[in-house]
């Protein structure tokens, strides 16, 4: 607390990100990044949009002096090429964590007259934003087995928010499930229809998008973001693809707050990675295949391994606190993510690297269990 605070500031609860550790030493399995290095394309883009004039008015040789393109046309064009979209359909955001800040405060009402649903196990930014507007919500429990009821989101409400594959469970939710519940929504009486977020962080690895339903269901907006496939989290890039109205609600949320969220580099970088397709159709399978390999030799050892569809699997073991196993690993060079919260404070997340990481890995969970 500081007495310069004004009273929102005081009442917020910020997100507390995985810890990015400066000892290089430790195998990093805690945020859900790519092992394998973004396409090669990627980074040239980023070194031509540094050296070359991006466009007419920009005189050759610093880029860089000039604003960039406030909406992102020659990202957004990739984009829609690669989702079989309209660009018109896109947005662009500096990472998809400001597209969700935005799409919270573009969509979701204040008047506590229909509550926003999100799950109570989920990405932990959802309260946050719905905090910092002052969206009204409410978490709706997940089953036993931590998969989504999605009969918990067809009842009127102010919007529901479904990361798809869920995070940190793994867990994927049939595409019917959520046109299901668009449908639902976008019927519910009133001036002011329910819009429905759909997360598609980990998509790539192995759910069902709900892209291609766009058009037929108007109020579904879904967010994707470079972090995690295309392996740019330190890029920062982030998309929502959905129907014009809603893309439009985002840009008018964006310009009054900054025009210009993404700088050349990102741009130009994430265009040309988004153009690479056959580049990470080859990284993703290698990072599925893993995922599976890793997943049985966990269960063969006496692990619970949540089914993911993700780049990371939720495990715990049943003679093993989360504490404990969490701690294990870490004295062994590993860094794995826990969550210490209600229902999954025994369970670690942990990220797929490469063979090697994840040979590490098992490695240090062996040496723990003989130990224990
Ligand atoms: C990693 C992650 C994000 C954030 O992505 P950025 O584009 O890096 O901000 C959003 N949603 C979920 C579910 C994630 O796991």
């Amino acid at each position: 607390m500081s007495r310069y605070w004004n009273a929102r500031t005081r009442n917020l609860s910020p997100y507390v990100p995985g810890e990015q550790p400066r000892d290089g030493a430790l195998v990093k399995l805690n945020t859900n990044e790519n092992p394998y290095p973004p396409s090669p394309l990627a980074a040239e883009a980023a070194r031509r949009a540094l050296e070359e004039a991006g466009d007419a008015a920009a005189p050759e040789g610093f880029p860089l002096r000039l604003y960039p393109d406030p909406e992102c046309r020659e990202l957004r064009e990739a984009a829609a090429a690669r989702f079989r979209v309209r660009p018109e359909q896109v947005f662009a955001g500096n990472g998809s964590d400001e597209v969700l800040a935005f799409a919270f405060a573009a969509f979701f009402d204040s008047p506590p007259a229909h509550l926003v649903l999100f799950p109570d196990i989920t990405y932990s930014f959802y309260p946050v934003y719905a905090r910092l507007w002052g969206v009204p919500y409410r978490e709706a429990p997940l089953k036993d087995d931590f998969s989504v009821d999605a009969a918990d989101y067809l009842v009127p409400s102010g919007g529901a928010v479904l990361a798809n594959p869920n995070s940190p469970t793994g867990r994927a939710l049939p595409a019917r499930d959520i046109l299901a519940i668009a449908d639902f929504l976008e019927h519910q009486a009133g001036d002011k229809k329910p819009v429905v977020i759909v997360d598609e962080a980990y998509a790539p690895f192995g759910a069902e998008s709900v892209v291609p339903f766009i058009d037929a269901h108007p109020n579904l907006l879904t967010v994707h973001t470079l972090s995690k496939a295309w392996a740019l989290a330190g890029l920062r890039v982030g998309l929502a693809i959905g129907n014009e109205a809603l893309i439009a609600g985002l840009r008018r949320v964006r310009d009054s707050f900054n025009s210009y969220t993404l700088g050349r580099l990102a741009q130009a970088a994430g265009a040309a990675a988004l153009s690479d397709s056959a580049y990470y159709d080859g990284i993703t399978a290698r990072i599925t295949a893993e995922r599976e390999r890793v997943s049985a030799a966990l269960t063969g050892r006496g692990f619970t391994v949540l089914p993911s569809k993700a780049n990371f699997l939720f495990i715990k073991h049943p003679e093993m606190t989360g504490e404990r196993f969490f701690a294990a690993l870490r004295e062994r060079g590993i860094l794995a993510r826990r969550f210490n919260t209600p229902r999954v404070a025994d369970y670690l997340r942990v990220t797929i690297g490469d063979g090697r990481s994840m040979d590490a890995f098992l490695n240090a969970c062996g040496e723990t269990l003989a130990r224990r």
